[in-house]
């Protein structure tokens, strides 16, 4: 997580822990002294501390989990770092899209709003948003699978699905949210269901490690077609972001299947893949000048304690359906297109479904 180095980067504070996001009481730390300092009296006090650990560009997703740390804790400590040691070599972390300003735009809107809604327990207190110094106090380690240094890695969840296709990247995101846990010493952490191979490794980490926290896991905010919110979608241009509902169209044709009974993997992955085979042959033929090309990393149904593939949904423990797609650049504009983000790099989307046990 390379942190907000760009141009719309917080200004640097001095890191006393006295600075507030504009017209709130929001606290702007980034330092970890000054968050221990911030922390230390609620301890005291007993009151709970809940920490949203983000990479900023948020949007309503994020939203959506801090409000549900506000209903339930005294306190909310938003963190937005971009850790760099859950990219690969190869990925977009140069492009990841940094956007301070609206992010603090946002939760000073945010915080306003659980101000005047009486069913919170707290507000926003806090925003860490440390830099990579200050997170690897030994220096960054680096992004290859052999660098060397100070790692945390959950296996053999971690390996499986998304780790495979990124091998580096549970072992950043497991060692940034130890670090984050360590600093912060939240009650409570909140994930969302959309990365959800995250939560299994979260939730590993905290009970092999002894971690006093509690992990919520909130539900998938999706926009109105279905498209889980991401903050990569803002790579999609008009043509890709409209065939990019195809992994959720996919994944729901598989859990249709669960609910009319099925319990086979057969079944339910082939009604996922003949979805996703349907649209890019639709897509084919439309042509390069108007067709949207994707290719499919994974569809997966697995248990959902260790995302080990099924063959047979256990009724008893349910499952979890998830894919990932990545979305090809478009080659071929139509006559005045102007390809925007169409243009651009692959993006890889991510989704999944959680299959209920039966009751
Ligand atoms: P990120 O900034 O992408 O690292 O995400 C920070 C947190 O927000 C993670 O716990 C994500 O799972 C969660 N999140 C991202 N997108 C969504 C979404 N569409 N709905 C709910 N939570 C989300």
């Amino acid at each position: 997580m390379a942190t907000a180095c760009s141009s719309s980067s917080p200004s640097r504070g001095g890191g006393n822990g006295l600075e507030k996001l504009p017209n709130s009481s929001i606290r702007v730390l980034r330092t970890v002294p000054s968050l221990r300092r911030w922390r230390r009296p609620h301890t005291i006090d007993q009151r709970t501390v809940a920490l949203v650990p983000t990479m900023g560009a948020l949007h309503a997703g994020h939203l959506s989990l801090i409000r549900a740390a506000a209903r339930a804790n005294h306190h909310v400590v938003v963190s937005i770092y971009v850790n760099p040691a859950q990219f690969g070599v190869r990925e977009d972390l140069a492009s990841y899209p940094v956007t301070w300003e609206a992010d603090a735009a946002a939760l000073v809107k945010l915080d306003r709003e659980l101000a005047d809604d009486g069913e919170n327990l707290g507000r926003i207190s806090a925003v860490f948003v440390p830099g990579t110094g200050e997170m690897y106090p030994a220096g960054f380690p680096g992004q290859e699978v052999g660098s060397k240094g100070s790692f945390v890695t959950i296996t053999p969840v971690g390996e499986l699905l998304e780790g495979r296709t990124r091998p580096t990247f549970f072992r950043g995101v497991a060692t940034v949210c130890m670090k984050l846990f360590n600093i912060v010493q939240p009650e409570k952490v909140y994930f969302g269901q959309k990365d959800v191979q995250q939560t299994v490794v979260i939730r590993s980490l905290l009970r092999d490690f002894m971690l006093p926290i509690e992990l919520v896991v909130e539900p998938t905010t999706r926009a109105e077609d279905g498209l889980a919110l991401s903050s990569r979608n803002v790579y999609l241009g008009a043509r890709r972001r409209a065939v990019a509902t195809v992994l959720y169209r996919a994944l729901r044709a598989a859990e249709d299947a669960y609910k009319n009974g099925a319990q086979g993997r057969m079944t339910m992955l082939g009604n996922a893949n003949s979805i996703l085979r349907h649209v890019a042959h639709e897509q084919k033929a439309l042509g390069p000048d108007k067709g949207v090309r994707f290719e499919v990393d994974y569809i997966s149904l697995a248990d959902p304690d260790t995302m080990q593939e099924v063959n047979v949904v256990d009724p008893a423990k349910g499952a979890i359906l998830s894919g990932a797609i990545k979305m090809l650049p478009v080659e071929v504009p139509v006559v005045g297109e102007d390809l925007g983000h169409d243009g651009g790099p692959a993006v890889r989307l991510i989704d999944n479904i959680i299959l209920h046990p039966a009751e």
